[in-house]
């Protein structure tokens, strides 16, 4: 899976190497067939070593993310456009953190968009160990450990890039964009928030393109307070602006969004974030020294949870943990719903069985539902409850 996350910027590569059109249809082939056959909730393709499948259980190598967001950097250098964007940006804000502690001393080498507990023990995997679930320094192999720390850098260093006549910002978060003729200031909670506000000081006129994610249903923006009509061009919102000091503020509306899954299950999102049920975590060291510990996380709290097609959902915020963002305990978001506790949701080789197909139940609770990358244990694709079969 990591050779092929490694090996998706070669059909950009090649584009630019030759200027064929047809690279670009092959990559857009390439990336249908691995969605279909071995796409997963957060992003990337599945693989504990090799591809596995489209399984909430099955396991996703920290390595693949990292190289699947640096692939995804660089078809966006080369061909633009939200659709590879909006590919890094689900990655980036929701696979990436959920494989690393909040504290980042530890790591898994695997990840299961259903992940009800971390310990070494056997699972469905293709290839790995019984510690490649696990928290830990260098679970199952060292190549992860060594990995992790490129995912934030690159990601960084991609946020805004440069055409022949504009600077084009990729991805709205937070950060500052410095050049000899001007300086950009990027504040706000992006992904948190879908916006923020960009502080312009230029010494001469100057042009920038913000690209517009998919999920955006409308873009509301304001040059210095004052509303204006935004003018968008082939997914980027286009700013002309003069020598001076200007302030744009920008917001992408957003909606709760039910993503169809196998089996008639379903993933929550809201923006290119992924929300998912926090199971209360139990962290118990294994082995190892301070800092660098193996940990087993146990599931303290009731995850057999269903949603039904006809949920409602409402969006609240809340204050951050300001050391670390992705923490389910403090999340700048959350969205509470409704749950059927399903009792026939079974645990098969130490992990989720699949969302059951006909669930029923009687028993109906208010869930919260917090950023997929926050949650070391979760529920993220929910089996659906058929109403009829309810009481209530
Ligand atoms: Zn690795």
């Amino acid at each position: 899976m990591v050779n092929v996350a490694m090996s998706l910027k070669y059909f950009g590569l090649y584009f630019e190497l030759t200027g064929e059109d047809k690279y670009k249809i092959l990559l857009e082939n390439a990336l249908k067939t691995l969605d279909l056959y071995h796409g997963q909730l957060h992003g990337m393709v599945s693989g504990d070593e090799w591809l596995a499948g489209t399984h909430p259980s099955q396991g996703t190598e920290l390595c693949s993310i990292v190289e699947y967001m640096y692939s995804m950097e660089t078809l966006l250098a080369v061909y633009g456009g939200s659709a590879f964007g909006d590919r890094l940006e689900r990655v980036a804000f929701n696979a990436l953190p959920a494989a690393i502690s909040r504290d980042w001393f530890s790591h898994q080498y695997d990840q299961q968009v259903n992940q009800i507990c971390s310990s070494k023990a056997k699972r469905n995997w293709t290839e790995n160990n019984d510690e490649a679930n696990l928290f830990g320094l260098e679970p199952h192999f060292g190549c992860c450990t060594a990995n992790m720390h490129q995912g934030w850098p690159k990601f960084t260093s991609h946020l805004w890039m440069k055409d022949s006549q504009s600077y084009v910002c990729q991805s709205m978060v937070p950060c500052k964009v410095t050049t000899e003729k001007l300086t950009i200031l990027v504040e706000g909670n992006y992904p948190f928030i879908t916006g923020g506000t960009l502080k312009v000081k230029a010494k001469e006129a100057y042009t920038l393109k913000v690209r517009i994610p998919n999920w955006s249903k409308e873009v509301i923006f304001r040059k210095n307070n004052v509303q204006q009509h935004p003018i968008v061009r082939e997914d980027y919102l286009l700013i002309e602006g003069d020598a001076g000091a200007d302030v744009y503020t920008l917001f992408f509306v957003a909606e709760v969004k039910k993503e169809q899954r196998a089996q008639r299950a379903i993933g929550i999102t809201y923006g290119s974030l992924i929300f998912s049920l926090p199971i209360k975590e139990e962290w118990k060291i294994l082995k190892g020294n301070s800092p660098f510990y193996d940990w087993s996380v146990k599931p303290k709290s009731e995850w057999r949870y269903a949603l039904s097609e006809k949920s409602t959902y409402s969006v609240h915020y809340h204050k951050q943990n300001e050391k670390q963002i992705f923490d389910s305990r403090h999340s700048p978001i959350s969205i509470i719903t409704s749950g059927w506790k399903i009792p026939n949701w079974k645990i098969h080789q130490n992990s989720a069985d699949t969302p059951p197909y006909q669930v029923r139940s009687e028993e109906r609770s208010e869930l919260t539902l917090v950023p997929y990358g926050g949650a070391k244990l979760r529920i993220s694709e929910f089996p659906t409850i058929d109403r009829s079969l309810l009481n209530n």
